[in-house]
């Protein structure tokens, strides 16, 4: 057992409380579950519309927070998600492109809220991937750099990444799902710029 766990055992505070001769009933708890998010999938009514602003010192933002990066951490090739993904029509979104390979600049583990482009800067065509649209992958004209400044949730602390390649995409991408868009809005001729997506093993 970890040492850790182990403590806390031994803390005689928290040791079992020997069963109750004759015990009548359940002392239930007051344990705090929290929701299993799961990402939708297009056509979806929170997919295409514009979510709201937040408070990010807001205890019920963090805590979505923290299950949006929880969910991209266990997702394959997931680089980012954004609340109205899970059913959350507000402007959240998480993003890591800790070593994806098509990653030039790369701030590590990126959570805003309320995010804004403050700054963009040139033209570029990429394929793109949504676990939102699962069936698909498309090339998608996007800005090449752009600076994006937010607020962390919890702390409530202004962030700001300047980001080029395959970061800024997917900047642009999340902060298009807080607007009520997916990639596939973006593609200008569906039957030439979508593709089978292929399976992740
Ligand atoms: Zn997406």
């Amino acid at each position: 057992m970890p040492k850790n766990l182990h403590a806390l055992t031994v803390d005689p505070q928290y040791a079992p409380a020997p069963a109750p001769i004759n015990s009548r009933g359940t002392i239930s708890g007051t344990f705090r579950l929290s929701p299993v998010r799961r990402v939708l999938s297009c056509p979806n009514a929170v997919l295409g519309m514009r979510a709201g602003e937040v408070n990010p010192r807001a205890a019920a933002v963090l805590e979505l927070a923290e299950s949006l990066v929880a969910l991209m951490r266990v997702s394959p090739a997931c680089v980012g998600l954004a609340a109205p993904q899970v059913g959350e029509s507000v402007r959240v979104f998480c993003m890591d492109l800790t070593g994806h390979k098509k990653a030039r600049s790369c701030a590590g583990l990126v959570v805003m809220a309320n995010p804004r482009i403050v700054e963009s800067s040139g033209e570029i065509l990429m394929r793109e991937g949504c676990m939102s649209v699962p069936d698909f992958t498309g090339d998608v004209r996007r800005a090449a750099t752009v600076v994006v400044e937010g607020y962390e949730p919890g702390s409530g602390k202004l962030v700001r990444v300047a980001a080029d390649a395959m970061e800024a995409r997917c900047l642009q991408h999340e902060i298009d799902h807080l607007d009520g868009f997916v990639f596939v809005d973006r593609v200008a001729d569906p039957s030439r710029s979508l593709f089978a997506r292929k399976t992740y093993a």
